[in-house]
């Protein structure tokens, strides 16, 4: 069975996702999930070929497996086409049967705010008022959308971005407003969702109470938060293995992983109330398996 972006889209909600990527990363931190690091390979390494990633991360969980082969091509946006792409293979983990392809750009998009709308749920105050966006592509829309899930409060929405006018028209697209990046900086949540190589958030922009929740800069070597942001806070991630090994934020700054989210769902873990966290997202491939399995699931339910 192949199903299409439109297929995937008719099928997938925020308020089925949250929660299942919430037990996704419950189930991750108390060692229920078989996932080895993702292999990443530079594809724009060879002349005549643009700047670009290809990414394939499989994993075994419950009664399927998966695996997602995803690409980031930065440059993509000059034509017109996609940055992200991917597509995941779910297959029957008794027998391994293939029960499905799909097209994998929407899970990566809904279920990458997914996971930062659990993080903003568990890590996140209950009175959180303001949220400041840094970037406005992508990531931004759907963040915006499985945000107000779990924070309706949300209301005062502040978006910088790189390019004015992309903040401008997102900011009029959602009732926002478009502000200066310090302005963004200094709400109860930032989010960073930009493909901006080197840090843009400086620590000095933030509230001592901020929760920082850092979408962007996948890559060993990439950064969106300088070193003070990362070292005045306590830093979550969703795995410490994969934050410590493919987060440039992290590997720069020299800090270590304090949490795991799902821990902190779980409660074995204790966040700190009041105090500065960052919640560092780099995407783990129990995130794809999960939304996959419920745009299966939903499918297979409807052709009985
Ligand atoms: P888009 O291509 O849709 O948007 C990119 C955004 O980044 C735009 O707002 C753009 O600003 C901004 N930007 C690009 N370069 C720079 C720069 N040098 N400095 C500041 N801003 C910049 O991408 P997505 O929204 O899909 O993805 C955003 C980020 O999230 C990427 O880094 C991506 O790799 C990451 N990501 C992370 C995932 C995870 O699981 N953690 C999963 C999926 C994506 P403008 O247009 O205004 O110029």
């Amino acid at each position: 069975m192949f199903l299409t972006e439109a297929d995937v889209r008719a099928e997938l909600t925020y308020e089925g996702l949250i929660p299942a990527i919430r037990q996704a990363l419950m189930d991750y931190s108390a060692a229920l999930v078989e996932q080895p690091a993702r292999m990443m390979l530079r594809a724009g390494n060879a002349e005549g070929h643009n700047n670009g990633w290809f990414a394939v991360m499989p994993v075994i969980a419950g009664d399927v497996m998966a695996v997602k082969t995803v690409t980031f091509y930065p440059g993509n946006d000059e034509l017109g086409l996609h940055t992200h792409m991917a597509i995941v293979e779910l297959l029957r983990r008794s027998t391994g049967e293939p029960l499905a392809v799909m097209d994998g750009r929407l899970i990566t998009e809904m279920r990458t705010a997914a996971v930062s709308a659990v993080a903003l749920d568990v890590l996140g105050g209950t009175d959180v008022r303001s949220l400041g966006i840094l970037g406005s592509g992508v990531q931004a829309r759907s963040h915006l959308r499985a945000f107000g899930m779990v924070r309706p409060g949300l209301k005062d929405i502040r978006i910088w971005s790189r390019t004015a006018d992309n903040a401008k028209r997102l900011a009029a697209e959602t009732g926002a407003r478009a502000v200066t990046i310090e302005e963004a900086a200094a709400a109860d949540v930032v989010l960073t969702v930009t493909s901006a190589g080197t840090p843009i958030l400086q620590g000095r922009w933030l509230a001592p109470h901020a929760l920082v929740i850092a979408v962007g800069a996948t890559g060993a070597t990439m950064r969106e938060l300088d070193d003070e942001v990362m070292r005045t806070s306590f830093i979550v991630a969703e795995c410490k293995a994969a934050a410590e090994r493919e987060s440039g934020d992290v590997r720069m700054s020299g800090v270590k992983v304090d949490a795991e989210v799902g821990a902190v769902a779980a409660g074995s873990t204790a966040a700190p109330q009041g105090r500065r966290i960052v919640f560092k997202s780099v995407g783990m491939a129990i995130e794809d398996l999960t939304a996959a399995r419920l745009v299966w699931q939903s499918r297979a339910s409807e052709s009985k």
